[in-house]
């Protein structure tokens, strides 16, 4: 019997150069998509760093997401750890400061560059992290990582074609996507994926994500092969439809076609669970989020 240690991660790959990782046990039920990239002979790209591995399985022995990316060999990478024994450096790019993407970053601190949308900077300031993070909702301890921000339209160099950071306010203020212009890749965090519901957190907007979405559009528009990877469930799914199918069922919810399912108590505020029928899209957001659009459409229309 192989005594190896069982990794709290699997696998796959995504692209000729790109990975995607996928926390499968993790004590939230989070199972967060961590994405890796080679950007070149001497730098790997992380996007995201997931839960810190913390599990209730009992045979997984394996919990860091770096000696799973350095020792662990990758059946769809020739066998091999995707960064055999650390030769290569890292960039981690943070999609935005929720728990599930930030608990992993301790792996990193010491000596690889952390990029943060600087689109709101103070949201991810050491006194608001906690509260921001949820994890002072949850119980545990806030992680401290010195973040550089970034400018929209940020980029980080690759063999490949360039990789772009673009804030996308939304989900959250310091949500941020990444748009891999070799690959036609776009990674968007927590903005929307498939099968699960879109969270809104009493930080986010509604308004500002129907912009991002609108952006996002604009950007994969020309792109017909253009693929869309998320922070959790959906990875490698044509970009352009499932933006427009996640725009749709919004849309649906603010104009009322849609109807809560149920409403309930989140953080001191009413929140809805909503639904479509397929059950594809689906969404947990506070009700406020969704008459802030509401009331947004009124004072267009009235001023048209
Ligand atoms: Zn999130």
């Amino acid at each position: 019997m192989s005594t190896l240690a069982i990794p709290a991660f699997n696998a796959f790959r995504l692209t000729q150069s790109t990975f995607c990782i996928i926390e499968h046990s993790d004590v939230y039920d989070e199972h967060p998509y961590i994405y890796l990239k080679f950007l070149n002979d001497s730098t790997v790209l992380i996007l995201d760093t997931g839960c810190g591995g913390k599990t209730m399985k009992p045979d997984i022995a394996l919990t860091s997401l770096r000696e799973f990316i350095e020792t662990v060999e990758i059946a769809d990478n020739g066998g091999r750890p995707l960064n055999e024994s650390g030769k290569k450096g890292y960039i981690v790019v943070l999609s935005h400061c929720h728990y599930d993407h930030i608990l992993g970053i301790k792996d990193f601190t010491s000596d690889s560059q952390i990029i943060v949308s600087g689109h709101c900077p103070e949201f991810n300031s050491g006194s608001n992290l906690p509260e921001h993070s949820l994890c002072l909702s949850l119980g545990i301890e806030t992680p401290e990582y010195t973040p550089t921000f970034v400018a929209n339209r940020y980029t980080l160099q690759a063999l490949d074609g360039n990789v772009n950071v673009l804030h996308t306010p939304g989900h959250t203020p310091d949500e941020l996507a990444l748009w891999d212009e070799g690959d036609h890749m776009l990674f968007v965090g927590d903005t929307l994926y498939e099968w699960s519901p879109i969270i809104f957190p009493s930080e986010g907007s509604l308004v500002a994500w129907f912009e991002t979405v609108k952006t996002l559009l604009d950007l994969v528009e020309p792109y017909a092969n253009a693929q869309i990877s998320c922070g959790h469930v959906t990875a490698g799914r044509p970009a352009k439809e499932v933006l427009l199918g996640a725009k749709t069922f919004m849309e649906d919810v603010v104009r009322g076609t849609i109807k809560p399912e149920r409403t309930f108590e989140k953080r001191g505020e009413e929140n809805i669970y909503c639904i479509r029928g397929d059950q594809r899209f689906s969404l947990i957001c506070p009700t406020r989020l969704v008459g802030e659009v509401r009331q947004r459409a009124k004072m267009e229309w009235g001023s048209a």
